[in-house]
């Protein structure tokens, strides 16, 4: 709508002296301004303004699961707006597209998951998710757990409590002065979790939160039996369970949340992202009957927690076309056979390549790691992976690379709706992308 209106050197000139953006290198935009002017998408492809189409290979930010240019998810939001624009949930005030998708999501969760709390967003569910359990504990009597141990490669987003909760530390070292409470342990030792509540008593920890798979950490799913396990000693100890399904929810490892993979249910579980496929904010804390049902026993003052958007009408009319859609074109279904699919390119780039070491995936999330020596495992003196990405860019693929914690790792996660022939595209620019800083570094 703009580009009639501005010529691309002057928007960028605005963007870097009135846009501070999320999650970004400052000196790097003030430098180079921003790569891509997008101005429109369409399946798994986006468009910049001056025409260049590049394969979307991380959804976005994880969450574009069904694709861009979805029409019926504006006529879903244009409807919902035209009708009931906003009205508010605190109180005793409701709607339908809220009561409806609400009840949505409790046919679509695993166990006893059946009522949800709405936020805008997966920080504002986690730190909602923190703000629940402590409030439990406080109706049972037992006000002094308060302690919320996560996990050290995690990511569970930027508001204080969900920043305080991420392991990564480069997240955490961005302030410095952190929400008190939080413990870390090791990402996949359930007797680590354990070492932990034992030595910080107990009776001190409200809960624990894990993805099924880190994200942002580098795409690492848990072993098999590594949540029967920590749910085993969640049980023990009285501790909480919270599942941060933010990017692993609504299909996007090939069943319909991350958690179903590993066969237990968790007391309370973080949704976002993919539940609107990113088109309208949304997010949520879906807790267990078994804790809502002590809330209802427990509760006599008010529950003072909420956020004006709490259940935004629009949010919620188009999250339940959204829904619609994964049902309909059968998107769970994709994103596993696809994933296998992006799987097996991995594997023959890793035998094509020298620079591929370890490649692993979950449904359509998958990440490459990249080595100088794949029999040792040894890393380049300078990281590959934004090189490798660099590349792909110009050839036409978004991907991310991951360099936390000494990491030189490619992350991959396309919209659930990419097919076997667009899996190979994205392959063959990897393969090309690999090649060219193969020859520059190998
Ligand atoms: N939790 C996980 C696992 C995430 O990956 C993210 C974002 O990437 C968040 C929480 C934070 O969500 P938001 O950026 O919507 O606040």
């Amino acid at each position: 709508m703009f580009t009639d209106d501005f010529e691309r050197a002057e928007l960028q000139e605005l963007d870097k002296k009135h846009f501070l953006h999320p999650t970004s290198s400052i000196e790097q935009l003030q430098e180079q301004g921003p790569t891509f002017i997008f101005a429109e998408g369409q399946g798994i492809y986006l468009k910049d303004m001056d025409g260049r189409t590049v394969i979307d290979g991380l959804s976005s930010l994880w969450n574009v699961n069904m694709g861009h240019g979805r029409q019926e998810l504006g006529v879903a939001a244009m409807e919902q707006m035209s009708s009931l624009g906003f009205s508010s949930c605190f109180a005793n005030f409701s709607h339908e597209p809220v009561i409806r998708l609400a009840a949505k999501i409790a046919q679509l969760t695993p166990g006893d998951l059946n009522t949800t709390f709405f936020t805008s967003g997966g920080s504002e569910s986690n730190d909602t998710a923190f703000k629940i359990v402590r409030h439990y504990w406080i109706l049972k009597g037992q006000p002094e757990k308060k302690k919320i141990i996560s996990r050290k490669k995690s990511y569970h987003g930027v508001a204080m409590g969900a920043t305080s909760a991420t392991g990564l530390k480069p997240f955490r070292d961005f302030t410095n002065s952190l929400a008190p409470d939080f413990y870390y342990v090791d990402s996949f030792l359930p007797e680590s979790l354990r070492d932990m509540i034992e030595k910080e008593d107990p009776d001190t920890i409200a809960a624990y939160i894990a993805e099924p798979v880190q994200g942002t950490g580098g795409v690492l799913p848990a072993p098999k039996e590594y949540f029967k396990e920590v749910q085993k000693i969640c049980d023990e100890y009285n501790i909480l369970f919270i599942a941060d399904e933010v990017i692993t929810g609504f299909g996007r490892t090939g069943k319909y949340f991350g958690i179903e993979h590993y066969g237990v249910t968790p007391d309370l579980m973080s949704i976002a992202k993919g539940i609107t496929s990113g088109y309208i904010p949304l997010g949520g804390v879906v807790l267990s009957e078994r804790i809502h049902q002590e809330l209802i026993e427990l509760s006599s003052g008010m529950f003072l927690h909420g956020y004006t958007y709490s259940g935004h009408p629009v949010a919620c009319a188009v999250a339940l076309k959204n829904l619609e859609l994964i049902e309909r074109e059968r998107a769970v279904e994709n994103a596993r056979t696809m994933g296998t699919h992006m799987l097996k390119g991995f594997e023959r780039l890793q035998q094509k390549h020298e620079m591929v070491g370890e490649v692993r995936g979950l449904g359509l999330m998958g990440a490459i790691e990249l080595v100088k020596d794949k029999t040792t495992n040894e890393r380049f003196a300078q990281p590959a992976a934004p090189m490798v990405v660099s590349e792909a860019m110009k050839r036409g693929l978004i991907c991310r690379g991951v360099l936390y914690e000494g990491a030189d790792t490619l992350v991959f996660a396309p919209p659930l709706i990419i097919t076997e022939q667009q899996i190979e595209e994205m392959i063959d620019i990897l393969h090309d992308s690999l090649t060219a800083v193969g020859k520059e570094i190998g």
